[in-house]
């Protein structure tokens, strides 16, 4: 499901896990002090050092998805009329995961086939469609 979610929406995902990998690396080396004494500070320093690294990480993922996010465009769903985010030319609705395109080259349906049948066309197919490069 993270990877038909919108951009936004997935990078959101993945730093939110990471988050968690992280904060548990660092609460279980830290259980290991506990329940192995001396053995257990080895794997806690190894927990530790890549939970903290999973965390930055995730500070990282965050903070890019925050700088997308502000150069993401604004548009109205067609499929659920709701405003979401766009990413690049071609991005999935943040509500029903529909493709949205801002290229008409990739667009194979205009809007007023869509409004014509009001069934969009099948979401696998458009993300490869080159469709006619000359
Ligand atoms: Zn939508």
């Amino acid at each position: 499901m993270i990877f038909k979610s919108a951009k936004i929406n997935a990078f959101r995902t993945w730093g939110l896990l990471l988050t968690m990998l992280g904060m548990g690396l660092m609460v279980l080396g830290t259980a290991g002090i506990v329940f192995w004494g001396h053995a257990g500070k080895v794997f806690a320093a190894v927990g530790l050092v890549i939970g903290l690294i999973a965390m930055m990480a995730s500070l990282a993922i965050y903070f890019w998805a925050g700088m997308l996010s502000t150069s993401a465009v604004q548009v109205d769903c067609p499929e659920c009329g709701k405003l979401t985010k766009m990413l690049g030319k071609t991005d999935r609705c943040m509500f029903c995961h529909t493709i949205l395109t801002l290229d008409p080259n990739q667009a194979n349906t205009t809007s007023s086939q869509l409004k014509a049948h009001s069934t969009p066309p099948s979401p696998s197919d458009t993300d490869h469609g080159m469709s006619s490069n000359s």
